[in-house]
């Protein structure tokens, strides 16, 4: 890896961020805080929240394995993409490589921040090669994206084959493990101590059941978290966030379950998908939904909004021709899809 200075844009790197009054003051003795202009009525909604959401990260370093220091906590795994860009990208000069297809938002935070995209199509079997996404790096490359499990594709990438891509580029490789709960293959949260260069995403909107709080995990070192915490605004994630987080992490047990339930409904939506004759082709997936290519993609995905069933029509995207990505739902939900395709 070269080194971070090299690596942040010069503006980032000498920045001197925003101090806030709970930045200038953060210990608990005192009991008079006449610091901040807040209303002093209305508690507890009159105070202005943790901004580095200490507690948060406390809960969270049991259960994740990862040092408070090396947790960075955003408004959904959105404001780590995007900082990623505002803080390694310099617009209309530098650029990023990608696994294609992948999740959206990196290639529109991309365009947002003037920073090229350059896509690297996997094979036909949704898996890719280190070699190929290194050759398409040059100088001006500072970020290498990969997702795993992958969306909309579903499958993991080969492990080693991840690896390989961190320990020969030189600049930064950010893993989206959003799906990683759902998965066999294991985070690589434990590579981070030996890889600098690593950042990995994770997220409390799938496995967690909680989309609605928006709450993005990014691990890093903790000189790369430190730049993050000084690009971010001062109270990105707001208390009833980080609170609502606190209780849905007091209760892990609940989420093995609802993986164990998914996993095990996703084999039979599965099995089921096969005996379908307008479903030609199922594909391996890692995570809660997978990819089905289907005689008629448009006219299938029409005719379940018709029912008022919305699944995803993937079928525009490059390798995914005529294929809809299916989420797992309960299993009520998902024997009325069945019987809809049944019938169609
Ligand atoms: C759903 C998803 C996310 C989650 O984004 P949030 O902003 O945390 O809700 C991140 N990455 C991928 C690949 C996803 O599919």
């Amino acid at each position: 890896m070269i080194s971070l200075e090299k690596l942040v844009r010069p503006n980032i790197w000498s920045l001197a961020p925003y101090s806030s009054a709970r930045d200038e003051y953060s210990g608990k003795e005192a009991h008079i805080f006449l610091d901040a202009n807040e209303n002093p009525y209305n508690a507890p909604y009159n105070r202005y929240p943790d901004p580095l959401q200490r507690e948060l990260k406390a809960r969270l370093t049991k259960v994740k394995g990862v040092p408070e220091n090396m947790i960075f906590l955003g408004n959904g795994s959105d404001e780590p993409i995007d900082l990623s860009y505002r803080i390694f990208c310099r617009p209309g000069k530098d650029n990023v490589v990608a696994i294609a297809p992948s999740y959206g938002m990196y290639a529109v935070c991309a365009d947002i921040n003037d920073v090229e995209y350059r896509p690297v199509l996997l094979d036909d079997n949704y898996e890719f090669s280190a070699d190929r996404l290194l050759a398409a790096c040059d100088e001006n490359t500072k970020i290498i994206w990969l997702c795993s499990p992958n969306n909309p594709t579903g499958n993991s990438l080969d492990r080693d084959e991840m690896l390989r891509v961190v320990e020969h580029f030189d600049g930064i490789v950010i893993i989206d493990e959003a799906y990683i709960d759902f998965a066999q293959q294991k985070s690589m949260r434990p590579e981070l101590p030996t890889h600098p260069n690593l950042i990995i995403l994770q997220t409390m909107s799938k496995a967690w059941g909680s989309a609605a709080i928006r709450l993005g995990m990014a691990f890093a070192s903790p000189e790369i978290i430190a730049i993050y915490n000084k690009v971010k605004y001062p109270y990105n994630v707001n208390l009833l966030t980080q609170q609502q987080a606190l209780k849905a992490l007091e209760d892990p047990f609940e989420v093995d379950k609802w993986v164990k339930t998914l996993l095990t409904e996703r084999y039979r939506v599965m099995q089921a998908f096969t005996e379908l004759p307008i479903c030609q082709q199922i594909f391996k997936t890692d995570a809660n939904f997978f990819l089905a290519r289907m005689t008629d993609a448009k006219k299938i995905y029409d005719y379940l909004v018709d029912k008022g069933i919305i699944v995803r029509n993937r079928s525009r995207i490059q390798l995914c021709d005529n294929c809809l990505r299916i989420t797992i739902g309960t299993r009520t939900e998902n024997n009325e899809l069945l019987a809809a395709l049944r019938q169609f």
